[in-house]
């Protein structure tokens, strides 16, 4: 591409003037869409930057806006599981049974895909990732859409997923034509994804249903390998979007494995100036000097889940060279916490020893 391009390319993607809407402004976000527009969109789990899923040079779009890699497939969002047959074929009784107990919620299912979805959705597979989003605002755009939405998490590709509409202000601001602001997500971690086009369902991605609850509708689920470990030079996971570093802020992040109070006592033996420290509540005296973001006592995933994306990004406002994460346990919706810190880290994992806290 010539340098002329390029600058004109750059120029047309920041000058946009990107409009703040409201919870009650569903029909002028449904247009955005329907023009062929991107859109940020408040859902449970983070923030989406939302194009029509059936509109191929708008799906394209949410690549550029992102930088986002060419073979990254998107989730298809939509209001409800009657929709499931128009998108998805040879659907097996689990997604069924699944759908009925999780949707509205977040959880993905990987399904054989129906021609109708554009390949810029799946990235050139042969599946789709499916989801029904428990958001009252992104449901009512949905339907005044009436077409399904292609969204991937509304960060720029890499950075910490947001989980407030500041957040994807901050990254998406002259990128997209507009957001809207639901104010916080309530879960704050990205869908679990389920894989049910292999013969034992397989988590590609642990999120915000936790593994526990799909095993007892499920029984047996194998664990891909790229969710707990890093991958080899040249290995493919089986969700495309787990081989990248991804969540990152710019210093660089070591997480720390074990008893709360191991970890906190490694961390304060490290720390020199500069340093950032990502904590649970109750250790939160314990770094004096540092900066200190905790996100929720050691025995809460919960609140650990909405909160680590923002303590993520906060590093990026201060002048930390080097952050300290502790770490939860695999527990519920520990194992998603615990998986976005590790590759926010780039799995730059000190084991401590068993259990967190
Ligand atoms: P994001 O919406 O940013 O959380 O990214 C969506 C995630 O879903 C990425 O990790 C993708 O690789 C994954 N994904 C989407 N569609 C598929 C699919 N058909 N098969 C496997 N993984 C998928
Ligand atoms: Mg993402």
């Amino acid at each position: 591409m010539a340098a002329s391009t390029i600058l004109l390319k750059w120029n047309w993607i920041n000058q946009m003037e990107t409009k703040l809407l409201t919870a009650n402004d569903i029909e002028t976000a449904a247009a955005v869409l329907r023009d062929g527009g991107l859109l940020g969109i408040p859902t449970e789990t983070v923030y989406g930057l939302g194009a029509d899923g059936l509109n191929p040079d708008a799906v394209r779009r949410i690549f550029e806006a992102k930088g986002r890699p060419q073979d990254n497939p998107l989730i298809l969002h939509i209001p409800d599981v009657s929709w499931l047959e128009r998108y998805c074929h040879d659907i097996p009784p689990a997604a069924c049974l699944l759908a009925e107990k999780f949707w509205p919620g977040p959880l993905t299912m990987i399904l054989p895909r129906r021609e109708i979805v554009p390949d810029a959705v799946a990235c050139g597979l042969e599946t789709v990732g499916i989801r029904c989003p428990n958001h009252p605002v992104f449901l009512a755009i949905l339907r005044a859409l009436d077409r399904p939405v292609a969204a991937p998490s509304g960060n720029r590709s890499g950075r910490p997923s947001p989980t407030c509409a500041r957040h994807m202000l901050e990254d998406m601001d002259g990128r997209v034509e507009a957001i809207v602001d639901g104010g916080p997500c309530g879960v704050g971690v990205e869908s679990t994804i389920i894989d049910l086009t292999a013969p034992v369902p397989r988590l590609l991605r642990p999120g915000g249903l936790p593994l526990e609850a799909l095993e007892e509708v499920l029984g047996e689920i194998a664990v891909d390998k790229a969710v707990v470990s890093p991958l080899a030079d040249g290995e493919k996971p089986r969700a495309p979007g787990m081989k990248y570093r991804h969540y990152a802020p710019r210093a660089p992040v070591t997480v720390l494995t074990g008893p709360g109070d191991r970890t906190a006592r490694y961390i304060r033996e490290k720390m020199g100036d500069h340093t950032g420290v990502i904590c649970f509540d109750e250790y939160a005296g314990q770094f004096p000097g540092g900066t200190v973001e905790t996100i929720g006592a050691s025995g809460d995933a919960a609140a650990q889940a909405r909160r680590v994306f923002d303590a993520l990004r906060a590093f990026d406002r201060t002048d930390v060279t080097a952050i300290f994460a502790q770490c939860p346990g695999d527990g519920g919706l520990g194992l998603a916490v615990a998986n976005r810190l590790k590759k926010a880290a780039g799995f730059q994992v000190v084991e401590l020893g068993e259990g967190e806290a």
